[in-house]
Parts: structure tokens; sequence; C-alpha cells
């Protein structure tokens, strides 16, 4: 019985981050991703994503196809929010969500899913904590530059929904040693 090896076999913790378009056109890509990398999370998936037009005006179609990026987004609209999708401002979170390129990231940890939803801060930048990326970036909740889950296991699920298998990577951070006793 070795305890290293048990904490090891553990599920890891999981979140998706995402930089919206807001985030994306003011320029705090770097800002955003150097918070999470310094507090020292590892990052497990990384690209720039762009909602095909058409996909966004069609948000709304019953069309399942194969896995593909078009059933993924739609899957996305779909899941993503759907605690959501009942309230006024839904039409309007699905255009801004839509309206240019986005950064999606996997980042893991024990304790990464509600660590990150603490750097990131209130849903209402007005409201968030200085030191937070909403309480230092936004000033709105319509434009609050940055998603994160708000479990393991939506971490989990959307992850799942806006990556590819083959585009996480694992890998064991040089500093690891340096992080955890
Ligand atoms: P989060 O987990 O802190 O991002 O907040 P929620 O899951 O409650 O909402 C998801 C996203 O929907 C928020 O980050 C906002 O971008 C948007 N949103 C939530 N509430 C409102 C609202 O009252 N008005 C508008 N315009 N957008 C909202
Ligand atoms: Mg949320």
């Amino acid at each position: 019985f070795l305890p290293h090896l048990v904490a090891s076999m553990e599920q890891v913790e999981e979140t998706y981050i995402m930089v919206k378009p807001d985030g994306v056109q003011r320029g705090l890509v770097g800002d955003i991703i150097s918070r999470f990398e310094k507090k020292g999370f590892k990052l497990t998936g990384l690209k720039l994503f762009q909602c095909p037009k058409d996909l966004a005006e069609a948000c709304c179609w019953e069309f399942i196809d194969d896995f593909n990026l078009f059933n993924i987004y739609l899957q996305w609209l779909q899941e993503h929010y759907k605690d959501l999708n009942s309230k006024p401002f839904f039409p309007k979170l699905i255009e801004y969500i839509t309206s240019g390129p986005v950064v999606c990231m996997a980042w893991e940890g024990a304790g990464v899913v509600a660590s990150a939803r603490k750097l990131i801060g209130s849903t209402d930048p007005l409201q968030a904590e200085p030191g937070t990326i909403r309480g230092d970036l936004a000033v709105q909740t319509g434009r609050n530059v940055v998603h994160g889950s708000d479990s393991p296991e939506n971490g989990k699920r959307e992850i799942g929904l806006w990556f590819k298998e083959g585009e996480l990577c694992q890998w064991t951070p040089a500093q690891a040693q340096w992080l955890r006793e």
C-alpha cells in the first residue's frame, strides 16, 4: 500500500476555461492565461476557436451529424448553458459568445475548479473583488471576459464538448515538485 500510488490513481480534477470574444478583442489573452499558469495549475489543452457565422445564426436547428465541429458547437450551445437557455438574456449571450474568436483551455490540478472560479471572480464584474480577472479587467456581466466551469463534473463535460481527445496533452511540468510537497 503506497499512498502516493493511490493518490496518483485518483481522478484528476479539470476545468474548462474560455477567454470570451471581448477578452480576445481587448488583448487580454496573455494576462488571463498567465494568472492560471502562475498560480500553478497545469495547462492540458489550448486553442483559438471561431464559431462559423452560419452556425451562430442557426443555433436553434435540430441537426444531428457525425462528430465534427458543427455538432460540437451545437451541443455546446444546447449543453454548455443548459441552465440558462430559458433566461431572457440567453439570445444576447449566444450572440456575445459567437461574436468572435474565443480561446479554449483545459486546466488540471487538485481543487482547480473552485480555485479558478475564485481567480475569475463574481459573474458581475462590478461585484468581483480586485485581484480577480473580472474584478481587474471588466465592468459588465454581458462582457465579463472569461468562462470557468462551476463543478468538476461540468469541467469534464465542457472539456469533452470543446476538445477532441488528440487535442489534449498529458505531461509533467518541470516545476511539479516545487508546487506540491
Ligand atoms: P458565470 O458562471 O459566472 O459565468 O455565470 P452564469 O453561469 O450564471 O452565466 C453565464 C454567463 O451568462 C455569464 O458569464 C454572462 O456572460 C452571461 N450572463 C449571466 N447573467 C446575465 C445577465 O443577467 N445579463 C447578461 N447580458 N448576461 C448574463
Ligand atoms: Mg456558469
